[in-house]
Order: structure tokens, then sequence, then C-alpha cells
């Protein structure tokens, strides 16, 4: 083993934790990782966004875990890039940096009235339910009785199985004890998931849809004449249609066969429809919708186009769920439409400057490719950023090790008083919160405030 090198990773997420194991699979590098998060706590969207009642999910976790282990890895929690440490640091402390910051903000619809109180993002809601720091004061007015959710992605229908889920059905899981005393309070009774496209067009998995057959409490409603098709719709189907989509229909139809029970709430799938104004006079009242029809492009995928039927609907609470966006770094490019830091094949590109590529800055994740596909996903697009990586220090002959010895990060740190977290803290934090949770018969109890976390770790250091 003749070289080494020094890289960091700023994310602490799957693309960061897929980047880290992938650089230590290899043989004839020896390398060493820091890996950099905003908060004291890592996993990023497996901890903040994945679905409280989908634990299994979260088991990927032990896979980072036993990344971390490796002697060559090092974990600094509670470091914020653009606060405490800068661009200009990991250049002269590394040599080369990975970002994976992810999508952390969200998309727009652009209509009237989105601004009012009562009118919040997927993400806000999510970030909410799953104890994030930043999120935990947020409040959401559950004495609603009409939620609408707009989208019907993946996001779209855990939002709304969140706020279907009976108080119990929710104890089980490690939803945020705030958000779990007030959507036990919660008077919802009708949750709208709203669609602009068909069935066919759904973004959400089989897998997810299928959940809103087994809800305690909440009826699912897709209405018989959803499921006639289009005719180009109908021919997709019988095509090209994947899996997914098949399975999907399929379930559409069991559970428009279905009897609806009367149970105390109920989740509608409407489809071919887009909101075009909510109102109300300081909070939401009402939603106006647009009935589409579909209409072929010219790469032959069908898009939402507005006829001129408008339906008024009571809504006090609108989630919008129409996707992530990314935001931008200090010192790096951004492509605003797509919410993506430029580059090829991960390594970071500068648009402004001929499209020259950065010898030292790759990116892995959402903020690479798009805020798309599921927690695997992002394993084979880190190695390829991580492949790309090492042949550019290949090809470019880049010299090897001159940052393996000094200067170190720590000292930086300590000099700027940051009061990072290690691994070995963080898990102080999660027995904490596991031995807490047990009491209860749940996976965890999360500590929801970064103070909290870090008087814990002062207290069992
Ligand atoms: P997504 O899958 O991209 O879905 C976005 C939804 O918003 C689509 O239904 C889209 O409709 C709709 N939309 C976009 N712009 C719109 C507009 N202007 N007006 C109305 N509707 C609009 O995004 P996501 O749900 O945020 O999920 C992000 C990624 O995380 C996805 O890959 C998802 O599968 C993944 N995820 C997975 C899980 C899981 O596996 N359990 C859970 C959560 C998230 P169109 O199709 O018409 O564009």
């Amino acid at each position: 083993m003749n070289q080494c090198w020094k890289i960091a990773v700023i994310g602490s997420g799957p693309a960061g934790f897929y980047a880290a194991g992938e650089l230590f699979r290899q043989q004839s590098w020896e390398i060493k990782v820091d890996m950099f998060e905003r908060l004291p706590t890592p996993f990023g969207l497996v901890r903040g966004g994945v679905a409280p009642d989908h634990q299994k999910i979260k088991s990927v976790q032990k896979i980072y875990s036993r990344i971390a282990e490796n002697e060559n890895f090092r974990f600094f929690g509670n470091v914020e890039f653009g606060r405490d440490i800068f661009q200009a640091d990991l250049l002269e402390h590394y040599d080369a940096v990975i970002y994976s910051v992810g999508s952390p903000a969200d998309r727009e619809l652009g209509i009237p009235g989105e601004d009012l109180s009562g009118s919040h993002s997927a993400t806000e809601f999510v970030a909410w339910y799953n104890g994030h720091p930043d999120f935990c004061d947020y409040k959401f007015d559950l004495s609603a009785k009409n939620a609408f959710v707009i989208g019907i992605g993946n996001v779209a229908l855990d939002v709304a199985r969140i706020l279907a889920k009976t108080p119990e059905e929710l104890a089980e899981t490690d939803i945020a004890d705030y958000a779990l005393d007030a959507l036990r309070a919660s008077q919802l009774e009708d949750i709208w998931l709203v669609g602009r496209r068909g069935p066919v067009q759904a973004a959400f998995s089989p897998a997810e849809l299928r959940e809103f057959m087994e809800l305690a409490e909440a009826d699912v409603v897709v209405e018989q004449n959803v499921l006639e098709l289009d005719a180009e719709s109908q021919q997709i189907l019988e095509t090209d249609a994947s899996n997914d989509t098949k399975k999907n229909i399929e379930i559409l139809k069991q559970i428009s066969a279905r009897q609806i029970s009367e149970k105390k709430r109920r989740v509608h799938f409407l489809f071919l429809s887009s909101p075009v104004e909510i109102s109300g006079n300081d909070k939401v009242e009402k939603i106006s919708l647009v009935r589409n029809q579909l209409l072929k492009r010219e790469d032959g995928s069908l898009a939402a186009q507005p006829t001129e039927e408008i339906n008024e609907a009571a809504a006090e609470l609108v989630f919008r769920s129409i996707g992530y966006h990314g935001q931008p770094l200090p010192d790096l490019p951004f492509d605003q439409k797509s919410g993506t830091i430029p580059n090829e094949c991960g390594q970071v590109k500068d648009p402004e400057n001929g499209n020259k590529l950065r010898n030292r800055e790759y990116v892995a994740g959402w903020i690479k490719r798009g805020p798309s596909g599921v927690i695997g996903t992002n394993k084979q697009d880190a190695v390829e950023t991580v492949h790309r990586m090492l042949e550019t220090f290949l090809n470019e002959k880049m010299k090897a090790g001159k940052n393996c010895a000094n200067p170190d990060i720590v000292a930086l740190l300590e000099n700027r008083k940051v009061e990072y977290v290690s691994f070995a803290d963080w898990k102080l934090i999660d027995v904490h919160e596991t031995e807490a949770g047990q009491k209860q018969g749940r996976p965890r109890v999360k500590l929801t405030s970064i103070a909290e976390m870090l008087s814990v770790i002062r207290q069992k250091k």
C-alpha cells in the first residue's frame, strides 16, 4: 500500500455512507475518510425522512454503522459546512471533498394562496414528525377536518398514511413524542391525495399503496370511474408499463371493489386534478382544483392539460408534496432549475468557467442527480462518484498523501470552538434513545433538540 488519500465527505445520509464504504473497499490505496454532518446525529433522511412506521427500511443504518467502525473513519457531527467549516478549509486539509448533502428544500406549486397559514410543504411535516431539530417547533392545525396532499409520490403517501393512522398504530413507532401527542388530538376526517395525472402515471410504489388497505381506522376511497383509463394510458398499461405500474392498477382495482366500512377517517385518491388556488381569510379554508386531461408529448409521455372544469372543496390543511429541491452551497456552482450541483459522473464542473472540471470536488446522491430513487439507488450513484474520483487522481497524477499526516482538521475545529460529535458520542445518544424506547415498547424515543443531544453526551461521557 503506497498511496494514502484523505477524503472529506459532507453529509451523513445514504450517499455519504455508500461513498465512504466504496472508498474503504479499495485495496491498492489507503484511504482515510472524515465525514461532516450538520446535526449531532448521522444517517440523513434515514433518520429524518423515512416514515417512523417503516422501521425495516431504517435497518440500513446497521450497514452504515459497520462502515463507521473502519479505523480510517471519523465522524464529525454538529459541524455545518458554510458555518463552521468552509470549502477552503477542506481543500487545505484533504485531497478531495465529496458533497452528499441531499435536497433539503421543496418545490413550490406557484399558485395563489400557497403561503396561507395551514398550507405547508410535505418536507416540513415529514421532518416534524421525525423529530428533526430544525422542525420540532412547527405547528400543524390538526383540528382540521379536511386535508389535501398535493402530489402522489411516496412522500405524499407517507404524509397521508401518518395523518390517517390511529395513535395506537403510531405509538409503536419512533415518531417524535410531540407529533404523537398532536396527532392523538387530530380531528381529521378526510384526507385527499391529489394526482395531476392518471393512475398509470402515479409515482407511488405498490408496497406503499397496499399499506392503505391495512389501516385500522381509515377507509380508502378510489372511485370506480378513475380506473376507466383513457386510450393512451390503457395502451401503455398493456404494452410497456413497469411491473410496479401494473401492480398499482391491480391494487387500486382491489381498493375500489371494497366496501366502505364507515371508519373514522377516509383517504381519497383523486387523479387528473391540479390545485389552481388555495383561499381563505387569514388561513386555508378552500381549495380549487382543475380537472385535467392527458396530452401526449413529443417523447410519447402523457402530460396533464387543464380543462375548463373547476371544483371547489373545503380544506383547512394543505400539504404540497411535489418533490424535494437542492440548495446551493457556498463556493460551489449550482443549477437552480434541477436543484443540483453541475457535475460529470459526480465530478463537479463549473458552467461559468467553460464547464471546467474541478479535480478535488465531487458530489453524490440527490445533490448530484436530483431527488429520485430509493435508498439503494444512492449506492451505485456513490460508487460512480468514487471511481471517477480515483480515476482523476491517477490521470492527473495527483500527488498522494500530502495531507495524510497533517494538518488535522481537529485543531481547526477546536480553534473555532466547534463542539463536534464523534461516532462514539452519537452511540451514546443512540443508547439513550433506544433504552427510552424499550421502556415503552418502541424502537426508540428520539431526542429532538440539539441542546438535549449535546447534554446527553456530556452526561454520559
Ligand atoms: P416523486 O416521486 O418525484 O413524486 C412527486 C409527485 O409530485 C408526482 O406525483 C408528480 O406528478 C407530482 N408533481 C410534481 N410537480 C407537480 C405539480 N406542479 N403539480 C402537481 N403535482 C406535481 O417525489 P417524492 O414523493 O418527493 O419522493 C422523492 C423520492 O423518494 C422518490 O424517488 C420516492 O420514490 C422516494 N421515496 C421512497 C419511499 C419508499 O420507498 N417508501 C418513501 C418516500 C420517498 P407527475 O408524475 O405528474 O410529475
